[in-house]
C-alpha cells in the first residue's frame, strides 16, 4: 500500500484548507472498513487523509424540530443500538444491524457506507423509505439533498470535490411501522445480494407504503408501483402483486456472487416476507 499522509482536523475550516490541497489526492476517511481495503488493493491512492470523526456534531445522534439529525460518523453498531434511532427510524437500525460482523459495525459509519456509494450498501433502502435528506457541507456553506438525489451510481454520489456529508436529517414519522431484510450467501460479513425495506406510515385509516430495494440496481431503488398497491389493501393479492412490482422494477446484473435471474426471483421472496413483518408490526 502507498503510504500516505494523515490529518485529524478538530474544525471544519481546517478540514477544508486540507481537503482543497492543490496538486494532491486528498480523501476523508472515518471508521476505514473501505477506505484502507480499497488503498490496500491500490484501487485508490490518496496522497492525504483526512479524518473527520473529531469535527464537530459528527458523532452525535439528536432529536431537532426539524427530525432526528445523525451525524455522518456514528457507527452502525451505535445507529443499532441508539434508543432514537430505534424509536423513530428502527428500520434504519434494523439496516445498520444487517452491516458486516460485529468488528465490522463497531467501526463502520453510516456517512462512509453512504459515500462510498456500493450498490449493496445496507443503509439505503432503509434512507430511501424514511425520505431522509443528507447534509453537506464546503466552504461555500451547507446544502442538504434527498437521498434519492445523493446516490447518483456505483461509486458516484452528490458530493463536490471539498464538500462533506456531515450527517442525515430523518423527518418524524408517528406511528410508522418498518423492516429491512437483506439476502446474503453467508450468514455474516457477505455483501447483500438483495435488501429490502419496507415502510407503514399511518395516512388516514389506512396506511401510507413506502418500498425501497438495494443491490440489484445501479443504485438503491424505490418501487412506486408496489406502494400504490399497497396502499389500496395489503391482502395476500396485493402483497403478491407488490411483489412482482419489485421484480419489474430492479436490473441486476450478473456477477461472481450470484446471477441476476436469481436475484430477481429473490427480490420477489424477500420482499413478499418483508411487507409480512411489516404487517405484524401494525396489528
Ligand atoms: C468484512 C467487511 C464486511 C462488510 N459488510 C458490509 C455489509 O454487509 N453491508 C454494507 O453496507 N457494507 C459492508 N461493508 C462495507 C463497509 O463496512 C461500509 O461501507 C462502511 O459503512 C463504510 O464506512 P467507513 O466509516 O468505514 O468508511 P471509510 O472507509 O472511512 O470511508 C469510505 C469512503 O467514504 C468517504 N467518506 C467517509 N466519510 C465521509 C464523509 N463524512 N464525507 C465525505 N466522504 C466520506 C471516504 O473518503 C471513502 O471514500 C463491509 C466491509 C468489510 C471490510
Amino acid at each position: 500500500m502507498r503510504q500516505f499522509d494523515y490529518y485529524q482536523p478538530k474544525n471544519f475550516a481546517e478540514a477544508f484548507e486540507l481537503l482543497l490541497l492543490p496538486g494532491k489526492v486528498v480523501m476523508p476517511l472515518a471508521g476505514t472498513t473501505d477506505i484502507i481495503p480499497m488503498a490496500r488493493e491500490e484501487r485508490i491512492a490518496p496522497d492525504v487523509v483526512v479524518d473527520i470523526k473529531s469535527l464537530p456534531g459528527m458523532r452525535e445522534i439528536k432529536e431537532t424540530e426539524d427530525g432526528l439529525l445523525i451525524g455522518a460518523a456514528v457507527r452502525m453498531s451505535e445507529l443499532a443500538s441508539s434508543p432514537l434511532v430505534r424509536e423513530y427510524a428502527a428500520v434504519l437500525a434494523e439496516g445498520a444491524a444487517t452491516v458486516g460482523h460485529v468488528q465490522v459495525r463497531n467501526r463502520a459509519t453510516l456517512g462512509g457506507n453512504m459515500c462510498t456509494a456500493s450498490p449493496a450498501g445496507d443503509t439505503f433502502p432503509a434512507l430511501l423509505v424514511l425520505e431522509a435528506e443528507a447534509l453537506l457541507r464546503s466552504v461555500d456553506g451547507e446544502r442538504s439533498v434527498p437521498v434519492s438525489e445523493f446516490f447518483q451510481g456505483p461509486r458516484r454520489t452528490a458530493l463536490k470535490k471539498g464538500e462533506l456529508l456531515v450527517g442525515v436529517m430523518l423527518p418524524k414519522l408517528a406511528g410508522a411501522q418498518g423492516h429491512y431484510a437483506k439476502l446474503s450467501r453467508r450468514k455474516a460479513a457477505d455483501l447483500t445480494l438483495v435488501g429490502v425495506a419496507a415502510l407503514a406510515v399511518p395516512a388516514g385509516k389506512g396506511y401510507d407504503w413506502r418500498l425501497a430495494l438495494g443491490a440489484v440496481a445501479p443504485t438503491p431503488v424505490r418501487v412506486p408501483e408496489a406502494e400504490k398497491i399497497l396502499a389500496q389493501g395489503y391482502d395476500a393479492t396485493a402483497i403478491e402483486k407488490a411483489a412482482l412490482a419489485a421484480h419489474a422494477a430492479c436490473s441486476p446484473l450478473d456477477d461472481i456472487r450470484s446471477s441476476a435471474e436469481y436475484r430477481r426471483e429473490m427480490v420477489v421472496n424477500i420482499t413478499q416476507r418483508v411487507i409480512g413483518q411489516v404487517i405484524e408490526k401494525l396489528v
